[in-house]
Protein backbone atom coordinates (compact mmCIF):
# COMPACT_ATOMS: atom_id res chain seq x y z
CA UNK A 1 0.00 0.00 0.00
CA UNK A 2 2.68 2.35 -0.19
CA UNK A 3 2.40 4.59 -3.30
CA UNK A 4 2.37 8.27 -4.04
CA UNK A 5 -0.52 10.33 -2.19
CA UNK A 6 -3.23 10.16 -4.84
CA UNK A 7 -6.70 12.31 -4.66
CA UNK A 8 -9.22 9.63 -5.00
CA UNK A 9 -9.12 5.95 -3.84
CA UNK A 10 -11.18 3.92 -4.87
CA UNK A 11 -12.00 0.65 -2.59
CA UNK A 12 -13.49 -2.51 -5.05
CA UNK A 13 -12.77 -4.05 -8.44
CA UNK A 14 -16.39 -4.83 -9.54
CA UNK A 15 -18.16 -2.96 -12.28
CA UNK A 16 -18.95 -0.49 -9.85
CA UNK A 17 -15.22 0.70 -8.57
CA UNK A 18 -13.79 -0.36 -11.61
CA UNK A 19 -16.43 2.06 -13.93
CA UNK A 20 -16.16 4.82 -10.62
CA UNK A 21 -12.40 4.47 -10.89
CA UNK A 22 -12.33 5.12 -14.89
CA UNK A 23 -14.53 8.09 -14.63
CA UNK A 24 -12.24 9.90 -12.10
CA UNK A 25 -9.03 8.94 -13.74
CA UNK A 26 -10.62 9.96 -16.91
CA UNK A 27 -11.61 13.36 -15.88
CA UNK A 28 -7.87 13.96 -14.85
CA UNK A 29 -7.99 13.00 -10.76
CA UNK A 30 -5.17 10.82 -9.73
CA UNK A 31 -6.46 7.22 -8.66
CA UNK A 32 -5.85 4.22 -6.63
CA UNK A 33 -8.20 0.82 -6.99
CA UNK A 34 -7.39 -1.20 -3.82
CA UNK A 35 -9.57 -4.57 -4.10
CA UNK A 36 -9.71 -7.63 -1.61
CA UNK A 37 -10.38 -9.52 -4.41
CA UNK A 38 -9.45 -8.59 -8.57
CA UNK A 39 -12.34 -7.86 -11.00
CA UNK A 40 -12.51 -11.76 -12.46
CA UNK A 41 -13.71 -13.11 -8.71
CA UNK A 42 -16.21 -10.47 -8.04
CA UNK A 43 -19.79 -10.44 -7.99
CA UNK A 44 -19.85 -8.50 -11.38
CA UNK A 45 -17.77 -11.22 -12.94
CA UNK A 46 -20.65 -13.64 -12.08
CA UNK A 47 -23.14 -11.73 -13.99
CA UNK A 48 -25.33 -12.23 -17.07
CA UNK A 49 -25.62 -9.41 -17.95
CA UNK A 50 -27.86 -7.84 -19.79
CA UNK A 51 -28.98 -3.96 -19.02
CA UNK A 52 -32.18 -3.20 -17.36
CA UNK A 53 -33.19 -1.87 -13.87
CA UNK A 54 -34.06 -5.01 -11.88
CA UNK A 55 -34.30 -6.03 -8.43
CA UNK A 56 -34.07 -2.28 -6.94
CA UNK A 57 -36.69 0.14 -5.53
CA UNK A 58 -35.18 3.71 -5.54
CA UNK A 59 -36.62 6.45 -7.35
CA UNK A 60 -32.96 7.19 -8.80
CA UNK A 61 -32.52 4.13 -10.66
CA UNK A 62 -34.54 4.95 -13.70
CA UNK A 63 -31.66 7.85 -14.50
CA UNK A 64 -29.16 6.11 -13.47
CA UNK A 65 -29.36 3.24 -15.90
CA UNK A 66 -30.78 5.52 -18.91
CA UNK A 67 -27.76 7.50 -18.17
CA UNK A 68 -25.58 3.85 -18.21
CA UNK A 69 -27.68 2.65 -21.22
CA UNK A 70 -26.81 5.27 -23.99
CA UNK A 71 -22.78 4.55 -22.84
CA UNK A 72 -23.61 0.79 -23.70
CA UNK A 73 -25.01 1.70 -26.65
CA UNK A 74 -22.06 3.38 -27.43
CA UNK A 75 -19.79 0.68 -26.35
CA UNK A 76 -21.27 -1.79 -28.53
CA UNK A 77 -19.50 -0.38 -31.58
CA UNK A 78 -16.17 -0.13 -29.96
CA UNK A 79 -14.28 -3.93 -30.70
CA UNK A 80 -13.79 -6.21 -27.26
CA UNK A 81 -15.84 -4.82 -24.82
CA UNK A 82 -18.29 -7.72 -24.70
CA UNK A 83 -20.87 -5.22 -25.10
CA UNK A 84 -23.37 -6.13 -27.51
CA UNK A 85 -26.82 -5.64 -28.91
CA UNK A 86 -29.49 -7.99 -29.11
CA UNK A 87 -32.52 -8.29 -29.45
CA UNK A 88 -35.19 -10.05 -27.86
CA UNK A 89 -38.66 -10.28 -25.64
CA UNK A 90 -38.95 -9.78 -22.16
CA UNK A 91 -42.41 -11.29 -21.16
CA UNK A 92 -44.95 -12.41 -18.63
CA UNK A 93 -47.11 -15.09 -17.35
CA UNK A 94 -49.63 -12.33 -16.05
CA UNK A 95 -50.52 -9.19 -17.48
CA UNK A 96 -48.24 -6.83 -17.13
CA UNK A 97 -47.72 -2.65 -18.21
CA UNK A 98 -44.59 -2.17 -19.64
CA UNK A 99 -42.33 -0.15 -17.12
CA UNK A 100 -41.88 3.63 -17.69
CA UNK A 101 -38.15 2.92 -18.97
CA UNK A 102 -39.43 0.85 -21.99
CA UNK A 103 -39.58 4.57 -23.57
CA UNK A 104 -36.24 4.89 -24.03
CA UNK A 105 -35.06 1.48 -25.72
CA UNK A 106 -34.79 0.59 -29.19
CA UNK A 107 -37.16 -0.88 -31.42
CA UNK A 108 -39.51 -1.41 -28.53
CA UNK A 109 -43.11 -3.06 -29.73
CA UNK A 110 -45.63 -4.69 -27.99
CA UNK A 111 -45.60 -8.17 -28.39
CA UNK A 112 -48.40 -10.31 -30.49
CA UNK A 113 -49.74 -13.14 -28.60
CA UNK A 114 -48.15 -15.81 -31.05
CA UNK A 115 -44.69 -14.34 -30.46
CA UNK A 116 -44.38 -15.53 -27.13
CA UNK A 117 -43.29 -18.92 -25.74
CA UNK A 118 -46.23 -20.76 -24.26
CA UNK A 119 -47.75 -19.82 -20.84
CA UNK A 120 -46.74 -16.15 -21.33
CA UNK A 121 -49.42 -13.20 -21.96
CA UNK A 122 -47.61 -10.06 -22.32
CA UNK A 123 -44.76 -9.18 -23.19
CA UNK A 124 -42.74 -6.26 -25.31
CA UNK A 125 -39.60 -6.70 -27.87
CA UNK A 126 -36.86 -4.50 -28.06
CA UNK A 127 -32.98 -4.60 -28.51
CA UNK A 128 -30.86 -3.61 -25.44
CA UNK A 129 -27.19 -4.04 -24.44
CA UNK A 130 -26.28 -7.88 -23.41
CA UNK A 131 -22.72 -7.91 -21.86
CA UNK A 132 -20.22 -10.58 -21.58
CA UNK A 133 -18.67 -9.46 -18.38
CA UNK A 134 -15.16 -11.41 -18.77
CA UNK A 135 -14.57 -9.62 -21.61
CA UNK A 136 -16.22 -6.45 -20.14
CA UNK A 137 -14.54 -6.27 -16.76
CA UNK A 138 -10.85 -6.71 -18.62
CA UNK A 139 -11.90 -4.01 -21.14
CA UNK A 140 -12.21 -1.49 -18.17
CA UNK A 141 -8.86 -2.99 -16.72
CA UNK A 142 -7.32 -2.10 -20.02
CA UNK A 143 -9.15 1.26 -20.18
CA UNK A 144 -7.85 2.45 -16.66
CA UNK A 145 -4.22 0.75 -17.20
CA UNK A 146 -4.27 3.39 -20.20
CA UNK A 147 -4.88 6.13 -17.38
CA UNK A 148 -1.66 4.53 -15.20
CA UNK A 149 -4.32 2.76 -12.56
CA UNK A 150 -3.61 -0.92 -11.50
CA UNK A 151 -5.76 -3.11 -9.19
CA UNK A 152 -3.67 -3.31 -5.65
CA UNK A 153 -4.72 -6.66 -3.62
CA UNK A 154 -5.66 -5.20 -0.48
CA UNK A 155 -8.32 -5.90 1.87
CA UNK A 156 -9.28 -2.86 4.01
CA UNK A 157 -10.05 -3.83 7.49
CA UNK A 158 -12.40 -0.44 7.90
CA UNK A 159 -13.03 2.92 6.44
CA UNK A 160 -10.81 4.54 8.60
CA UNK A 161 -7.47 2.35 7.73
CA UNK A 162 -4.68 4.76 7.60
CA UNK A 163 -3.72 3.19 4.54
CA UNK A 164 -6.66 4.83 2.28
CA UNK A 165 -4.15 7.59 2.34
CA UNK A 166 -6.32 10.87 -0.02
CA UNK A 167 -8.84 13.21 0.50
CA UNK A 168 -11.36 11.13 -1.40
CA UNK A 169 -12.02 7.78 -0.73
CA UNK A 170 -15.00 5.94 -2.94
CA UNK A 171 -16.86 2.78 -1.33
CA UNK A 172 -17.73 0.31 -3.96
CA UNK A 173 -17.50 -2.91 -1.99
CA UNK A 174 -20.04 -4.51 -3.20
CA UNK A 175 -21.75 -6.79 -0.60
CA UNK A 176 -18.26 -6.25 1.63
CA UNK A 177 -19.64 -3.00 2.78
CA UNK A 178 -22.04 -5.35 5.18
CA UNK A 179 -19.21 -5.65 7.13
CA UNK A 180 -16.73 -2.78 5.95
CA UNK A 181 -19.03 -0.02 6.90
CA UNK A 182 -20.76 -1.51 8.51
CA UNK A 183 -24.35 -1.90 6.97
CA UNK A 184 -26.67 -4.64 8.03
CA UNK A 185 -29.55 -3.01 6.05
CA UNK A 186 -27.59 -4.33 3.17
CA UNK A 187 -28.98 -8.11 2.20
CA UNK A 188 -27.17 -10.35 0.37
CA UNK A 189 -29.28 -12.08 -2.69
CA UNK A 190 -27.20 -15.34 -4.10
CA UNK A 191 -27.53 -15.84 -7.97
CA UNK A 192 -26.75 -18.86 -10.05
CA UNK A 193 -26.15 -18.94 -13.89
CA UNK A 194 -25.24 -22.15 -16.48
CA UNK A 195 -23.42 -21.30 -19.61
CA UNK A 196 -23.78 -23.60 -22.00
CA UNK A 197 -22.75 -23.68 -26.00
CA UNK A 198 -25.31 -21.60 -28.64
CA UNK A 199 -27.03 -24.12 -29.96
CA UNK A 200 -28.24 -21.46 -32.53
CA UNK A 201 -29.68 -18.72 -30.41
CA UNK A 202 -29.50 -15.48 -31.46
CA UNK A 203 -32.64 -13.43 -29.71
CA UNK A 204 -32.82 -12.65 -25.67
CA UNK A 205 -35.39 -13.71 -23.63
CA UNK A 206 -36.06 -12.69 -19.92
CA UNK A 207 -39.18 -13.41 -17.86
CA UNK A 208 -40.78 -10.49 -16.17
CA UNK A 209 -40.74 -12.42 -13.11
CA UNK A 210 -41.44 -11.32 -8.87
CA UNK A 211 -40.92 -15.26 -8.34
CA UNK A 212 -37.55 -16.54 -8.00
CA UNK A 213 -38.54 -19.73 -8.49
CA UNK A 214 -40.11 -19.10 -11.96
CA UNK A 215 -37.00 -17.18 -12.91
CA UNK A 216 -35.27 -17.50 -16.00
CA UNK A 217 -33.41 -15.86 -18.53
CA UNK A 218 -31.66 -16.31 -21.97
CA UNK A 219 -28.73 -14.70 -23.46
CA UNK A 220 -26.94 -15.20 -26.28
CA UNK A 221 -23.35 -14.06 -26.35
CA UNK A 222 -21.89 -15.58 -30.05
CA UNK A 223 -20.78 -19.19 -29.42
CA UNK A 224 -22.31 -19.27 -25.78
CA UNK A 225 -25.91 -18.54 -24.12
CA UNK A 226 -25.65 -17.46 -20.50
CA UNK A 227 -29.07 -18.71 -18.70
CA UNK A 228 -30.57 -17.85 -15.41
CA UNK A 229 -31.40 -17.50 -13.09
CA UNK A 230 -32.10 -17.34 -9.40
CA UNK A 231 -32.53 -15.26 -6.19
CA UNK A 232 -31.95 -16.80 -2.79
CA UNK A 233 -32.15 -14.32 -0.31
CA UNK A 234 -30.10 -14.31 2.55
CA UNK A 235 -27.06 -16.92 1.47
CA UNK A 236 -23.81 -16.12 0.36
CA UNK A 237 -21.80 -19.19 -0.22
CA UNK A 238 -20.32 -19.45 -3.52
CA UNK A 239 -20.46 -23.41 -3.96
CA UNK A 240 -22.48 -24.13 -7.10
CA UNK A 241 -25.80 -25.55 -6.04
CA UNK A 242 -26.72 -28.33 -8.64
CA UNK A 243 -30.68 -28.32 -7.70
CA UNK A 244 -30.76 -24.60 -8.41
CA UNK A 245 -28.68 -25.00 -11.79
CA UNK A 246 -30.73 -28.01 -12.94
CA UNK A 247 -34.34 -26.16 -12.41
CA UNK A 248 -32.59 -22.91 -14.29
CA UNK A 249 -31.43 -25.30 -17.29
CA UNK A 250 -34.89 -26.92 -17.01
CA UNK A 251 -37.17 -23.90 -17.02
CA UNK A 252 -34.98 -22.62 -20.25
CA UNK A 253 -35.15 -25.28 -22.02
CA UNK A 254 -39.22 -25.60 -21.36
CA UNK A 255 -39.31 -21.88 -22.76
CA UNK A 256 -36.67 -22.83 -25.98
CA UNK A 257 -36.63 -26.12 -26.61
CA UNK A 258 -33.31 -25.33 -28.30
CA UNK A 259 -31.34 -25.60 -25.13
CA UNK A 260 -32.30 -29.19 -24.85
CA UNK A 261 -29.28 -31.22 -24.43
CA UNK A 262 -27.02 -28.10 -25.15
CA UNK A 263 -23.26 -28.58 -23.98
CA UNK A 264 -23.12 -26.75 -19.97
CA UNK A 265 -19.96 -25.38 -20.36
CA UNK A 266 -19.89 -23.35 -16.85
CA UNK A 267 -22.26 -22.10 -13.77
CA UNK A 268 -21.45 -19.43 -11.92
CA UNK A 269 -22.65 -18.13 -8.86
CA UNK A 270 -22.51 -14.62 -7.65
CA UNK A 271 -24.36 -12.09 -4.30
CA UNK A 272 -25.78 -9.17 -5.22
CA UNK A 273 -26.04 -6.59 -2.94
CA UNK A 274 -29.08 -5.79 -1.88
CA UNK A 275 -30.64 -2.73 -0.20
CA UNK A 276 -33.58 -0.74 -0.54
CA UNK A 277 -32.37 1.98 -1.29
CA UNK A 278 -28.76 2.12 -3.31
CA UNK A 279 -26.41 3.84 -1.08
CA UNK A 280 -24.71 6.85 -3.15
CA UNK A 281 -23.47 9.90 -1.14
CA UNK A 282 -21.12 11.44 0.20
CA UNK A 283 -20.25 11.60 4.04
CA UNK A 284 -17.27 13.22 6.01
CA UNK A 285 -14.51 10.72 7.90
CA UNK A 286 -11.63 11.90 9.41
CA UNK A 287 -10.90 15.03 7.67
CA UNK A 288 -11.80 12.84 4.39
CA UNK A 289 -14.45 13.26 2.51
CA UNK A 290 -15.70 9.23 2.23
CA UNK A 291 -18.67 8.78 -1.01
CA UNK A 292 -20.06 5.68 -0.99
CA UNK A 293 -21.40 3.81 -3.89
CA UNK A 294 -23.11 0.05 -3.55
CA UNK A 295 -26.08 -1.76 -3.18
CA UNK A 296 -26.55 -1.94 -6.51
CA UNK A 297 -29.38 -5.39 -6.18
CA UNK A 298 -29.72 -6.97 -9.14
CA UNK A 299 -28.91 -3.76 -11.28
CA UNK A 300 -25.33 -3.01 -10.86
CA UNK A 301 -23.96 -3.31 -14.31
CA UNK A 302 -26.85 -1.17 -15.79
CA UNK A 303 -26.34 1.29 -13.52
CA UNK A 304 -22.74 1.80 -13.91
CA UNK A 305 -22.23 4.57 -15.41
CA UNK A 306 -25.12 6.45 -14.17
CA UNK A 307 -23.33 5.86 -11.05
CA UNK A 308 -20.05 6.15 -11.65
CA UNK A 309 -20.76 9.72 -13.13
CA UNK A 310 -22.55 10.90 -9.98
CA UNK A 311 -19.83 9.81 -7.60
CA UNK A 312 -17.63 11.74 -9.80
CA UNK A 313 -19.93 14.82 -9.05
CA UNK A 314 -19.67 14.73 -5.64
CA UNK A 315 -15.96 13.93 -5.80
CA UNK A 316 -15.92 17.48 -6.90
CA UNK A 317 -16.20 17.23 -10.77
C1 LIG B 1 -26.24 -14.23 -11.06
C2 LIG B 1 -26.26 -12.74 -11.19
C3 LIG B 1 -26.75 -12.15 -12.35
C4 LIG B 1 -26.77 -10.77 -12.49
N1 LIG B 1 -27.22 -10.23 -13.65
C5 LIG B 1 -27.21 -8.89 -13.81
C6 LIG B 1 -27.65 -8.32 -15.04
O1 LIG B 1 -28.07 -9.01 -15.97
N2 LIG B 1 -27.62 -6.95 -15.15
C7 LIG B 1 -27.17 -6.15 -14.14
O2 LIG B 1 -27.18 -4.93 -14.31
N3 LIG B 1 -26.75 -6.66 -12.97
C8 LIG B 1 -26.77 -8.01 -12.78
N4 LIG B 1 -26.37 -8.55 -11.60
C9 LIG B 1 -26.07 -7.65 -10.46
C10 LIG B 1 -24.65 -7.17 -10.51
O3 LIG B 1 -23.79 -8.26 -10.74
C11 LIG B 1 -24.27 -6.48 -9.19
O4 LIG B 1 -25.21 -5.47 -8.87
C12 LIG B 1 -22.89 -5.85 -9.35
O5 LIG B 1 -21.97 -6.83 -9.75
C13 LIG B 1 -22.40 -5.18 -8.07
O6 LIG B 1 -21.12 -4.69 -8.41
P1 LIG B 1 -20.16 -4.06 -7.34
O7 LIG B 1 -18.96 -3.59 -8.07
O8 LIG B 1 -20.91 -3.09 -6.51
O9 LIG B 1 -19.79 -5.30 -6.36
P2 LIG B 1 -18.80 -6.54 -6.61
O10 LIG B 1 -18.77 -6.96 -8.01
O11 LIG B 1 -19.19 -7.55 -5.57
O12 LIG B 1 -17.36 -5.96 -6.26
C14 LIG B 1 -17.03 -5.61 -4.93
C15 LIG B 1 -15.54 -5.35 -4.85
O13 LIG B 1 -15.23 -4.87 -3.53
C16 LIG B 1 -14.15 -5.62 -3.00
N5 LIG B 1 -14.23 -5.61 -1.53
C17 LIG B 1 -15.24 -6.01 -0.75
N6 LIG B 1 -14.90 -5.85 0.55
C18 LIG B 1 -13.63 -5.35 0.55
C19 LIG B 1 -12.72 -4.98 1.58
N7 LIG B 1 -13.02 -5.10 2.88
N8 LIG B 1 -11.51 -4.50 1.22
C20 LIG B 1 -11.15 -4.38 -0.08
N9 LIG B 1 -11.99 -4.71 -1.09
C21 LIG B 1 -13.21 -5.19 -0.77
C22 LIG B 1 -14.34 -7.00 -3.61
O14 LIG B 1 -13.16 -7.78 -3.49
C23 LIG B 1 -14.68 -6.60 -5.05
O15 LIG B 1 -13.50 -6.28 -5.74
C24 LIG B 1 -26.32 -9.94 -11.43
C25 LIG B 1 -25.81 -10.53 -10.28
C26 LIG B 1 -25.78 -11.90 -10.15
C27 LIG B 1 -25.22 -12.50 -8.90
Amino acid sequence: MRKPRADVIVVGAGVSGLTTAVCLAEAGRSVRVVARKGPAETSSAAAGAMWGPYMVSDARVEPWSLESLLVFEGLADVPGTGVALVSGIEASRTPIVPPTWTARVRDFAVCAPEEMPDGFVSGWRSTIPVIDMTLYLAYLGRRLAESGVAVEEYRVRSLDDPALDAPVVVNCSGIGARQLVPDRSLVPIRGHLVVVANPGIEEFFADHEDNPAQMAYILPQGERVVLGGSAERGKTGLTVDRAVTDGILARCQAINPKLTGARVLASRVGIRPNRDRIRLEATLMGGRRLIHNYGHGGSGVSLSWGCAREVLALAGG
